[in-house]
């Protein structure tokens, strides 16, 4: 993505609000080190560890003197997600031809990358007894690259057998999108498509071109986590799988595919599986945390302004992490998004601390749910405190713990928003405002942008840290992520006070 700097603010000191004195930073980062310890285990959704980082939270908001927002007079708005899934005894998945049985076994042979989850590991989520087995190539269907894996060949009711990624995948010269993946060889697309054609199972098995098996059969045993793709999608381990690619001849047939890209699928004669399925949604309770700062003047107070971060990372890492492979190890997830948090209740004491400059109400959130979809603050903007039509602005701050002097900030649509951030950023002084980032969609502030609330997002970078094990408070640079929520406070009090914002 290209670098562009809309507004670089240097003042003298003189026009320099003491604005970065406001956040106290040794405070801020004692938060972070709090949050992003290995005691906190990575705040999984759904983790004992998460519910200590929301109490922690609701202490702080106590201390600084914030009201209560969440429910029923309480801190908490409790919400319910699924965190992963439980594993019964009984999954088996036993592959046949007519002379010979492969029997895989769940998070060493194979792993579910989708299934078809119930409420009890008791009850089979899924059985399916001796369904024939027909091969569809890569599980590709390109019609407009003229590549149909399916051409010819009926799956309906059947379980359907294909190799991961795509033909000529190392071809710069390929018609499938020469080097690059084409968007139909995501397996969620692969799925869809089984799926639409009324497959039962599909098997993925990796393709011959890859010497390794990069199938992540360890890390859905430490952490069991999957897709709900509509059936269920399993992952075999090839060095089980070879006698009988060998006996159907499939690894000849792709790579007569990689040479000339015609489809070779075919019904397996005599070839079969069962599949017996023992997984149930993991639903568990977490909850956002929610202070209130009333508004100072009585004719503004019904508005709000939303300053939100979410506070639950990856935990063990497993699907959700950059490195699956290392599921099990602590992600601390210091930048994200200890920093934002650490910031949120910053901001608040320092606007406690200047209540007279906030005529409009400020709610500090902090959502649980957000690595996992969104979902904490989809809960926040579907019953909040204050209602989305009397909430002027949401301020968002998602890894803001690698600031460097600059800040990536998105959502700036409206012109009294752009300018009050731009006065706001010349009031804190040293800190380059960016648009360059991902932009929104990508954390809490699009659940409030789909509300058709302005929301504001803050970031610092993507850095080789993120969603790993090594997202470690020693990496925050603490000034930085101080000037940050320095920002973002001088932000809130012009939100606060601009008459020309309404809704
Ligand atoms: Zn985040
Ligand atoms: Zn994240």
């Amino acid at each position: 993505m290209r670098n562009v700097v809309i507004a670089v603010v240097l003042l003298g000191a003189a026009a320099v609000h003491a604005a970065q004195g406001d956040i106290d930073a040794d405070r801020l980062l004692d938060h972070i080190k709090f949050l992003a310890s290995d005691d906190l285990k990575g705040r999984a959704s759904g983790s004992p560890e998460l519910e200590r980082a929301a109490n922690y939270i609701a202490q702080q908001f106590t201390a600084i003197g914030l009201k209560p927002g969440g429910d029923d007079g309480t801190w908490f708005q409790p919400f319910e997600v699924v965190a992963g899934v439980n594993v019964g005894p009984g999954n088996s998945l036993v592959i046949s031809d007519k002379g010979r049985s492969v029997t895989f076994s769940i998070g060493s042979t194979y792993y579910p990358l989708s299934a078809v989850p119930n409420e009890s590991t008791t009850i089979p989520s899924e059985r399916d007894d001796k369904l024939p087995l027909v091969f569809a190539g890569y599980g590709l269907a390109a019609r407009e690259r003229n590549y149909d894996d399916y051409d010819g060949i009926n799956v309906n009711g059947k379980a359907v057998l294909i190799f991961s990624h795509e033909p000529q995948e190392n071809d710069a010269n390929s018609r499938l999108n020469g080097n690059k993946p084409m968007p139909q060889t995501t397996l969620y697309q692969k799925a869809a498509v089984a799926h639409g054609l009324g497959a039962r199972v599909l098997i993925v098995v990796g393709d011959p071109t890859h010497s390794t098996d990069q199938g992540l059969y360890h890390t859905f045993e430490e952490v069991p986590d999957l897709d709900e793709a509509g059936m269920p999608v399993l992952r075999v381990r090839r060095a089980e799988m070879q006698p009988l690619l060998d006996a159907w001849g499939l690894d000849t047939l792709v790579r007569q595919i990689d040479l000339d890209l015609r489809p070779r699928s075919r019904a397996l004669k005599d070839a079969t599986i069962d599949y017996t399925e023992f997984l149930a949604r993991d639903r568990k309770t977490v909850r956002n945390v929610v202070g209130v700062l009333p508004g100072s003047d009585s004719s503004k107070a019904r508005e709000a302004i939303v300053i939100g971060a979410h506070y639950d990372h990856v935990g063990l890492g497993g699907r959700l992490s950059m490195t699956p492979e290392r599921a099990g190890e602590i992600h601390n997830g210091a930048d994200d998004n200890a920093s934002g948090t650490a910031s949120v209740i910053e901001v608040a004491r320092a606007a406690m601390a200047a209540r007279a400059r906030f005529p409009r109400t400020l709610i500090f959130v902090t959502f649980a749910g957000e690595e996992r979809g969104l979902l904490g603050s989809m809960h926040y903007v579907a019953s909040p405190p204050v209602s989305m039509g009397e909430t002027i602005a949401m301020l968002n701050l998602d890894m803001v713990g690698r600031s460097q002097g600059s800040v990536d900030v998105s959502g700036l649509d409206s012109a009294p928003v752009k300018s009050d951030l731009l006065a706001a950023a010349q009031a804190v002084g040293n800190i380059d405002i960016k648009q360059e980032g991902p932009g929104a969609g990508r954390s809490d502030d699009s659940s409030f942008l789909a509300a058709r609330v302005p929301a504001i997002n803050f970031f610092t970078g993507f850095h080789p840290d993120y969603h790993r094990p090594t997202d470690d408070w020693q990496k925050i640079d603490k000034p930085g992520t101080a000037r940050v929520a320095a920002l973002a406070l001088e932000f809130a009090a012009r939100l606060a006070a601009d008459d020309r914002l309404t809704r």
